[in-house]
């Protein structure tokens, strides 16, 4: 069905077609005609699939028929995770409202960067705001802006809303809203925690649930490479050079990691960046901008800086460092694959690694054949034994502040619930977490025991 069928108007069609779009994705199929009419939505969409253009559109087209009142007022609020997403959504927003005849103004808000501007451009109030909660909440609280003549809501990444702890600031803000209202709610996934703030929000609302397979994510090549943890810089530095790669980001786990091996790259001549969440805004802007220029070759980012990016033809995503959860390995290779192009996902897998990556698998119902590149072949594939200092620590191995929260949480939780032989999520509270991507503060643990069974 091409997108003249979906009952959007003239301009939001034009729009589109300069996008170059063929058709619908499945999500947009479903969820415009949806919204369109006036109902919630409750859509499972896995990030690629083409959901922005599914709740913008719509928004885009109500937004036009009517004229905004004056005043602090905003029409519709998305509420996203991170300040990348709601960047994004942002800059669709105003290429699809190009050839509408009258302006739509979109503001983007998100913490992190000075609040002054953010309030001068709120004079007047605004048809669409793109915010993180946090920064909203300051922007109500300065008298900024008005949430009582909101029409249409969206939660974006509802999933990662939660996961990042703002289940607080989300109750705040939707007491906030009007109780007449359109609610669009987006998630890739729906455990309980979801579903329930799903139930709270929505009434009535037309169900999407699409499969991952049939979305614009065409098929992704996994691989898993085995290879000794000390010898990755070099194997990676060989694979971006051997296999020509124009474009790759690189996930680590830490920031230290992402300047750490962004260094050892550009001192072997290779162009690339750091990105993470404690670099300015400008500079994450600037990193992700020749990025997407192709003027450097490689990013090396963190999951959280990494969140969201919607980077074109980006042919290769390496897992240095594992993610922490299956769900989050989803995440970062739906980097790559995007709009139906092909992907490769790259796993860089250790002896110490590799019962993590196993459940990885398992959890996301996957085999990934694993794989030596010669010259690279892993020493060993035991768990080396931990070496001991005359203090008692791990030596090359400090605890960080990291670490130490995560001890706290695992006390707090003195046995991982098990289901079967899954353990069983637990709700996380902020409290017992100290970065949202802790999403599973004993998972480690559970990983130590495997190895020592
Ligand atoms: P999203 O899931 O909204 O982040 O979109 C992922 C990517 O798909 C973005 O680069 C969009 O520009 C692109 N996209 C959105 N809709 C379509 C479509 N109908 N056909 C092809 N690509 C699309």
């Amino acid at each position: 069905m091409p997108f003249s069928q979906l009952g959007l108007s003239a301009p939001l069609v034009r729009a589109v077609a300069d996008q170059n779009y063929a058709a619908p994705t499945p999500i947009q199929a479903a969820a415009i005609p949806a919204a369109l009419r006036g109902g919630d939505v409750r859509a499972s969409a896995q990030t690629g699939s083409g959901k922005t253009a599914a709740f913008v559109l719509p928004i885009l087209q109500q937004l036009s028929a009517n004229r905004r009142e004056s005043g602090r007022f905003v029409r519709a609020l998305i509420l996203v995770p991170t300040r990348e997403l709601a960047a994004q959504i942002g800059e669709a927003t105003r290429r699809y409202a190009r050839y509408l005849p009258d302006p739509i103004k979109t503001l983007v808000v998100y913490g992190g960067v000075s609040i002054n501007p953010q309030m001068m451009a709120l004079g007047g109030g605004a048809d669409i705001i793109v915010a993180t909660p946090g920064r909203l909440l300051d922007l109500i609280d300065h008298k900024a802006v008005s949430l009582a003549a909101v029409s249409t809501l969206v939660l974006d990444e509802a999933d990662r809303l939660l996961a990042l702890g703002f289940t607080e600031e989300l109750g705040r803000i939707t007491a906030l809203l009007p109780a007449t209202r359109q609610s669009l709610f987006f998630s890739a996934t729906f455990p309980p925690a979801v579903a329930a703030l799903a139930d709270e929000l929505l009434r009535q609302p037309t169900r999407i649930e699409i499969a991952a397979e049939v979305t614009t994510a065409p098929a992704i090549v996994e691989r898993a490479i085995e290879v000794d943890a000390r010898q990755r810089t070099q194997l990676l530095r060989h694979l971006v050079e051997e296999n020509a790669w124009t474009r790759v980001l690189v996930f680590v786990a830490t920031k230290y990691a992402t300047e750490h091996v962004a260094e050892k790259l550009r001192r072997a001549g290779i162009d690339v960046s750091a990105l993470h969440g404690e670099l300015s805004q400008g500079a994450r802007t600037e990193a992700l901008a020749n990025f997407k220029a192709t003027k450097i070759r490689v990013l090396v980012a963190t999951d959280l800086a990494a969140r969201g990016l919607d980077i074109d033809h980006l042919p290769v995503v390496v897992n240095y460092d594992l993610p922490r959860s299956a769900v989050d390995y989803v995440h970062r290779i739906g980097r790559t694959g995007r709009a139906g192009e092909s992907g490769l996902a790259v796993n860089f897998i250790s002896a110490e690694t590799h019962a993590h990556f196993q459940v990885i698998e398992k959890r996301n119902g996957l085999t990934v054949a694993r794989e030596q590149i010669a010259g690279f072949e892993p020493e060993s594939t035991e768990v080396p034994a931990p070496r001991v200092t005359g203090t008692g620590g791990v030596k090359g191995k400090r605890k960080s502040k990291k670490d130490k929260l995560r001890e706290a949480a695992g006390q707090a939780l003195p046995n991982p619930p098990v289901r079967g032989d899954r353990p069983v999520e637990p709700v996380v509270s902020r409290a017992l977490v100290a970065e949202p991507k802790e999403f599973f503060p004993w998972a480690q643990r559970v990983m130590v025991g495997r190895r020592t069974m």
